[in-house]
């Protein structure tokens, strides 16, 4: 579900014209939909509606700070995976009381800091730094609350890239030795275990994954809570969205099969929710500089890359391309004189830029814009300045009206942390 259709055979988002803002904002840029992050922050908030939730936004898949603005007025907490995430939450004056911090890395710096701001807990993700979390906590003379990143070891079967929560992966802590861990907890009076946390993974498109990770963690939960008052069963994000085919579940199927689970353990439950939220409510719109043929091969050559957009180079994600301005609806099937079958690809000087391959599009000419759809998670917060090209601006659309909610950088502010050093 989201709000970009096309209308007169042009892309709208919500009630605005997506050429327009190009021809404002320039190219290339992400184009967000305020109406569809608001929906889908509701969808899940619905069908979990029966039992203790607080939802945290996770900040990764999509940081800026207008959207994190728009979660916030919503209801939403915010799972942070750095320090940086954690001030980006506070500079829009989230309450430190529904942040989660998560990660395998955390700094001295960073627990110091999260300590301070007074965050929920942090999700814990080693036996080592259990210890260190304890001993900067004493070193304060403050308690930190912790829940324990379990590794269920289920297997999501999504890409090997964003499968989080099998042996073989780096994150969380195996049930064994969480279950030694939690032993030794009353020697760490600087710690004070609120809850169990997991995050098998990310585009997950079955419930299986998850309500086997459920009934693991909530078993070891009922186990804890005999030695501690715990509070929070947090199960993570990942639940899939609409790239390709309509292979996603609609949040309440994963609902259907967790409500009845949590409800049976008196437990509040966390998610932490980012693709499904901000994925389907972002589009990327890149221009065509020029086509050109190959061999056989037919290319479209963009103003945006792989530095923008990485989920096609990374993890050979497949997101549907149209053109803005097309009498064919899309996916639609072309007649064979006006199509082409051709390799979108960006500027950048690598052969894996490249937005998608081998795609049936009607035919584009130089100056035609491209929207790539399902942008807004992952896709600029995963943007660089490789080839030193300026980040892309970010817009955000209500209704019938459009702002910018970044504006583009320039190369003078990529460089400005060299320039001085050149004496
Ligand atoms: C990335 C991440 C999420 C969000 O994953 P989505 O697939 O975008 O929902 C949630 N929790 C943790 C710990 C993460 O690292």
């Amino acid at each position: 579900m989201d709000y970009f259709n096309y209308k007169n055979n042009e892309l709208y988002c919500e009630d605005v014209p997506v050429s327009a803002i190009a021809a404002e904002a320039g190219t290339p840029l992400f184009i967000y939909s305020k109406h569809t992050i608001t929906e889908h922050f509701n969808q899940i908030k619905s069908a979990f509606g029966e039992i203790p939730l607080l939802i945290c936004y996770s900040i990764k898949a999509n940081g800026n700070l207008s959207i994190l603005k728009v979660l916030k007025e919503l209801g939403s907490g915010f799972d942070a995976v750095s320090i940086g995430e954690i001030k980006r939450a506070l500079a829009i004056g989230a309450d430190p009381r529904k942040i989660v911090f998560a990660g395998v890395g955390k700094s001295n710096e960073e627990i110091a800091f999260a300590l301070d701001a007074g965050i929920l807990m942090f999700n814990v993700e080693s036996e080592a730094e259990v210890e260190n979390i304890n001993r900067i906590a004493l070193q304060k003379g403050t308690v930190a609350r912790i829940a324990l990143r379990i590794n269920p070891d289920v297997d999501p079967r999504t890409h090997k890239y964003i499968t989080t929560g099998t042996r073989e992966n780096k994150f969380g802590i195996d049930i064994q030795r969480a279950e030694d861990l939690i032993a030794r907890l009353p020697e760490m009076p600087g710690l004070e275990l609120k809850g169990l946390h997991c995050h098998i993974g990310s585009q997950i498109t079955t419930v299986e994954p998850y309500e086997s990770a459920a009934h693991k963690l909530i078993e070891l939960y009922a186990k804890c809570q005999q030695s501690y008052p715990l509070e929070f069963l947090n199960l993570g994000g990942g639940f899939g969205i609409f790239y390709k085919e309509y292979e996603a579940r609609p949040v309440s199927d994963f609902a259907a099969k967790i409500v009845p689970l949590i409800k049976a353990s008196h437990c509040k439950l966390i998610l932490e929710p980012g693709r499904y939220i901000v994925g389907n409510a972002g589009v990327f719109i890149t221009q065509t500089q020029y086509t050109k043929r190959s061999g056989a091969h037919t290319f479209v050559i963009c103003d945006g890359g792989m530095n923008d957009l990485i989920r096609p180079s990374l993890y050979q994600a497949y997101h549907r391309i149209w053109p803005v301005k097309s009498e064919i609806a899309l996916g639609h099937a072309i007649a064979p004189e006006k199509r082409i079958k051709a390799d979108v690809v960006g500027p950048i000087c690598e052969s894996g830029d490249f937005l998608g391959k081998e795609r049936e599009l009607p035919a584009v000419e130089r100056g035609d814009l491209l929207a790539v759809f399902s942008a807004g998670a992952y896709g600029f917060s995963m943007s660089s300045n490789y080839n030193c090209r300026p980040r892309s601006v970010e817009i955000l659309v209500d209704g019938d009206k459009w702002k910018l909610i970044r504006k583009r950088e320039t190369c003078e502010s990529i460089f400005a942390n060299e320039i001085d050093l050149l004496k």
